[in-house]
């Protein structure tokens, strides 16, 4: 069995004072509501500059969060101007790393290509990556609602090792901060047939045990119904992972 992830993607919000405060808002609420970490894991992805700030205090206080950053760069090190290399994540604890969130595919052009290299890259750093695809509408009304999303998840898989740990993030384009949540029934649509892509690339044994998110629009009025989708463990939260009290709230969708 999977256990379920869900995960606060703040994009560029909470610069590092703010991160102390919330990181341990977040952690005190968990706490007195008695959550247990083993049951959900909670990971955070602060802007780079905040990774070292929430490192430290995620070991200062023993606080059970897994961390992240929201992107890497394909190279290790060397003449990169403002790219930031997985070795440097890897060294402040970082167990995950984002790959091809929409808004860089979209603000940044990164290409399937690209997204492929930077898993390659969280690989050789002994990263995680959550590798995001997605349609936008447009898409969806072209090709139908898996089309985009199996595409991108397979050219991002080539050359990946079976026994690879990585985690698969659907997130439909048209459902980020819209408000306009996907249906249970179109995340676990698209999410099963993301589970076949990781059969196919790395294995039945792969499939099993990969985890699958669903991220757009999620809320802890809606978490619920999408983790009672059988291929669906987790989610990747933005605008609500930003307020203590509702990301808590998702973490603890069981209760
Ligand atoms: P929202 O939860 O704000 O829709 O953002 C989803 C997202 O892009 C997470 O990576």
């Amino acid at each position: 069995t999977r256990k379920p992830l869900i995960a606060g993607n703040w994009k560029m919000n909470l610069d590092h004072l703010q991160a102390v405060a919330f990181v341990q808002k977040l952690h005190w609420t968990l706490k007195d509501a008695g959550h247990e970490h083993d049951t959900v894991e909670v990971a955070v992805f602060p802007p780079f500059t905040d990774i070292r700030t929430v490192q430290t205090l995620i070991d200062a206080d023993k606080i059970p969060f897994a961390l992240g950053g929201q992107d890497l760069s394909t190279k290790d090190s060397g003449a990169y101007t403002g790219e930031i290399s997985g070795a440097f994540l890897k060294k402040l604890d970082a167990g995950y790393v984002i790959i091809g969130h929409s808004e860089r595919r979209e603000y940044h052009h990164e290409s399937d290509a690209d997204v492929a290299a930077k898993v390659q890259a969280a690989l050789r750093h002994d990263l995680v990556p959550v590798i995001c695809v997605g349609e936008t509408l447009e898409q969806r009304e072209e090709s139908g609602p898996t089309a985009v999303s199996v595409e991108q998840l397979k050219v991002a898989l080539e050359g990946v090792p079976a026994d690879a740990d990585v985690v698969v993030a659907y997130e439909p384009v048209w459902a980020i901060g819209t408000g306009q949540v996907a249906s249970p029934e179109q995340a676990q649509e698209v999410c099963s047939a993301l589970r076949a892509v990781v059969a196919a690339s790395l294995g039945d044994e792969a499939a099993a045990r990969t985890r699958i998110l669903y991220g757009g629009s999620v809320k802890s009025g809606n978490i619920a119904s999408f983790m009672r989708e059988p291929d669906v463990d987790g989610a990747l939260v933005g605008g609500a992972s930003l307020i203590a009290e509702e990301f808590a709230a998702i973490v603890r969708y069981q209760k």
